[in-house]
C-alpha cells in the first residue's frame, strides 16, 4: 500500500487503540498502513475485518460472554460440529458459525451456549463449579511456593498475597475452562480480593494434606505458569488484585462471583 500523499509505500504497524463499542471503551491491538513521512494510516478491507473481529472478541470478554475463540474452544472440547452444538442449543448452524466469527450473541443465547457446555444445575458463580477442597487450595500454593522457590503460606501475613495468587488462579481457570482450581468463595475485602472466611481457614490449609488433593491437570498447571511469569513479585499481584474493577465495584465483603472472571484486565 502506498501514501495517497506520494510518500511511497506505508508498513503494517501493530497500534494498541482504545475503541469505544456499545457504551464499552476495549483496548484492542490493530493492524494499520501507517507513512513514516505523514503518519497517515490506512487499512485493507481485510484488516479491518480483522480489527472488527478483534473489538468483538474484547467486547465480549469485558461484559461476561463467551468469545468467540471461547465457544470454539469449549465446542470442540465436547468433540461437538457446528451442527451439532446448534441443534443442542436450539439455533441455526448460521448462528454458531457468525458467534464463531465474530457476532455478537445475545445474553439468552450466551446462556443456552453456556448450559450446553457445563449444564444449568452445575452452573455455580460462587464456587466456579468445584466443590471447594481445602488440600487443592494447600497443592496450589505449594505449587506457587515451588515456582517461585519462596514461602507464600505464612500463618502471621493473614494471607494478604497468598489469597492474591488463589484468586487469580480459580478466576482465570474458570475463564478459561469453566471450571475454578479449588473451589472457593471470594470477597472483597479492603486490601483485595480475599478467600472468603479465610480466618477460619488458615489453619486447615496449612495442616491439609496435598496428597489428598486431585492433582492438577495440565492445563491447570499451565495456567498457574502464566499467572506467575504475570506476576512473578508478590507486590506485583497485590497491586494487580487492586486494579481490578471487578474488585472495586463490590462493597466490603460482597462476593466476587466467578462470572466476573471475563472482565478481569490485568492478566
Ligand atoms: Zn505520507
Amino acid at each position: 500500500m502506498n501514501c495517497p500523499n506520494g510518500h511511497g509505500t506505508m508498513p503494517v504497524k501493530t497500534i494498541n487503540k482504545e475503541v469505544l463499542f456499545r457504551e464499552i471503551t476495549v483496548s484492542v491491538p490493530v493492524k494499520q498502513h501507517v507513512c513514516p513521512r505523514c503518519g497517515l494510516e490506512a487499512g485493507t478491507v481485510q484488516e479491518t475485518a480483522e480489527t472488527q473481529r478483534t473489538v468483538s472478541e474484547a467486547y465480549r470478554k469485558a461484559v461476561g460472554l463467551l468469545t468467540g475463540a471461547d465457544i470454539v474452544r469449549f465446542r470442540k472440547k465436547m468433540h461437538l460440529t457446528q451442527p451439532q452444538l446448534a441443534e443442542k442449543t436450539g439455533v441455526g448452524v448460521a448462528s454458531i458459525k457468525r458467534w464463531e466469527g465474530g457476532l455478537i450473541q445475545t445474553k439468552s443465547m450466551d446462556k443456552a451456549l453456556r448450559n450446553v457446555f457445563w449444564g444449568t444445575a452445575k452452573e455455580d458463580t460462587y464456587t466456579g463449579n468445584r466443590t471447594f477442597f481445602i488440600p487443592r487450595v494447600k497443592l496450589v500454593l505449594v505449587s506457587y511456593e515451588n515456582l517461585f522457590n519462596k514461602k507464600l503460606l505464612k500463618p502471621e501475613n493473614k494471607m494478604l498475597f497468598s489469597a492474591k495468587y488463589l484468586w487469580y488462579t480459580d478466576m482465570v481457570a474458570y475463564r478459561e475452562n469453566g471450571q475454578s482450581m479449588t473451589g472457593a468463595t471470594y470477597a472483597a475485602l479492603p486490601l483485595g480480593p480475599q478467600l472468603n472466611n479465610y480466618r477460619d481457614l488458615i489453619k486447615d490449609i496449612i495442616a491439609a494434606d496435598i496428597t489428598s488433593a486431585e492433582p492438577l491437570t495440565s492445563e491447570e498447571q499451565k495456567t498457574i505458569a502464566k499467572i506467575t511469569k504475570a506476576f512473578p513479585r508478590k507486590w506485583d499481584v497485590y497491586n494487580a488484585a487492586h486494579r481490578e474493577v471487578i474488585w472495586q465495584r463490590r462493597a466490603v465483603g460482597e462476593v466476587i462471583p466467578y462470572s466476573d472472571a471475563g472482565q478481569l484486565t490485568q492478566i
